[in-house]
């Protein structure tokens, strides 16, 4: 079922652009500053292989459905295909494809050894119930057994998938296999081979780049104001670690709308959406806004930590934060970025500030394959010093060539990436 030219959805939006139309384009703004072969561009314009499953489900009632998945691998010449499943609605080929294509620099830029996948099924998780998102999970493994593996495509965790997902996923390889395959997946509870700190690790990320951002601007910590879109794995561990740090978080929200405190939140006391779903707006705070109004919120950093394509060109006139650290993966449309750009907005990319996720995916993955757990003061230190590296080699580049963080954070990637190809050259 490995098709490999990508085709469009016929429902698509037309005016927005896809993932993979922004992905292609910003890898072309990269390829421009770099003197890489055009061969390598062009294959890398393309994914290697796109899988389409249909994945049967028996409800509840007895009835079945049957629900579209995809699984696209777009690049391995560093390593095995690395990135996660979304259970959401939208999930489209091209999305897959667009979201594959950034995992690939997003490890090329941690430099770690895994090329980019992501994959999906196009389906509403709310309307499962938790036994229907189980089946649902181990018969979707079955259907991708055959593309994936410890050392051919690592899924995990994204939008509407979980760690206990990852663990039905790890079950149903393993019990097909014959044997116990940790390393099949990342984002597992520690109990089966899953790493302490990888549920809190893309928020940590965000947060260790927004105060380096913050101290690289000549801010001072206790004096930046902080609004944070989503509430979730994301959302709430950076609003939480940037409070610690000595930030003042003045918003959150969830998808029903957001909570402002001029003085500050204190972010330990919102429940964040694993401790209870949709707690936001029930907690007793001075007002009440909805999530556009915190995306116009004059404060010095936004954090968009919810979905994707929210800063678009129709509200990137009225941001009024001075720096934007993506937590979500494609939160701002080329159109946004473009204007942010204009404005003297900076924008820390996604592929860099939520980097944390498939960073200590990685840390998982070695646990499983050595068989030997790491303590979570060694998960943070690690973590630590690995983004402190990555935004390192991004500044360099933004000194030396004169790019945003944006443009700078594909060009290390990019540049990693084609001189891999280089060395491996192409077959046959
Ligand atoms: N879904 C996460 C991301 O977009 C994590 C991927 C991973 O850990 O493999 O980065």
């Amino acid at each position: 079922m490995a098709s490999a030219a990508p085709t469009s959805e016929p429902d698509d939006e037309p005016t927005e652009e896809t993932a993979l139309e922004t992905a292609r384009r910003q890898l072309d703004r990269a390829a421009a500053h770099l003197d890489v072969d055009p061969g390598i561009i062009e294959r890398l314009h393309h994914p290697n292989q796109v899988h389409r499953v249909s994945v049967p489900l028996e409800r509840d009632d007895g009835s079945t459905a049957v629900y579209t998945g995809y699984r696209a691998q777009h690049d391995s010449v560093r390593g095995p295909y690395k990135g996660g499943l979304r259970f959401h609605p939208d999930v489209t080929e091209d999305e897959c494809i667009g979201l594959s294509m950034w995992m690939t620099w997003k490890c090329a830029l941690m430099d770690i050894p895994f090329g980019g996948g992501k994959g999906g099924i196009v389906v509403n998780p709310k309307d499962l119930s938790v036994d229907e998102k189980e089946r649902l999970t181990r018969r979707f493994a079955e259907e991708l057994r055959p593309f994936i593996g410890p050392t051919k495509d690592i899924p995990a965790p994204d939008m509407g998938t979980d760690s206990q997902a990852m663990a039905w996923f790890m079950d149903a390889y393993s019990m097909q296999e014959g044997e116990t395959q940790a390393g099949v997946v990342t984002g597992k509870p520690p109990v089966v081979g899953g790493s302490k700190g990888r549920d809190t690790a893309p928020g940590r990320s965000v947060a260790i780049i927004a105060r380096e951002a913050i101290e690289h601007l000549g801010w001072d910590l206790e004096d930046t104001t902080v609004a944070v879109q989503g509430f979730g794995s994301v959302g709430a561990p950076a609003a939480r670690l940037l409070d610690d740090y000595g930030a003042t978080v003045v918003a959150v929200s969830d998808v029903n709308g957001a909570i402002y405190d001029p003085d500050g939140l204190d972010t330990h006391d919102v429940p964040t959406h694993e401790e209870e779903p949709e707690a936001v707006m029930k907690y007793d705070a001075p007002q009440k806004l909805s999530n556009e109004e915190l995306l116009e919120l004059d404060v010095d950093v936004l954090i968009p930590a919810a979905i994707g394509n929210v800063l678009t060109e129709e509200n990137a006139d009225d941001v009024k934060a001075d720096l934007i650290v993506e937590g979500a993966n494609g939160p701002t449309t080329s159109a946004a970025d473009a204007t942010f750009e204009e404005r003297g907005i900076h924008v820390v990319p996604d592929i860099l500030a939520n980097a944390g996720g498939v960073t200590v995916s990685y840390f998982e993955w070695l646990q499983d394959l050595n068989h030997r757990s790491w303590s979570l003061e060694r998960v943070h230190d690690e973590l630590e010093s690995e983004m402190l590296d990555a935004w390192a080699a991004v500044c360099e580049e933004v000194e030396s060539r004169d790019v945003t963080w944006r443009d700078a954070a594909y060009i290390v990637a990019l540049e990693r990436v084609a001189a891999a190809h280089e060395h491996r050259g192409l077959w046959p």
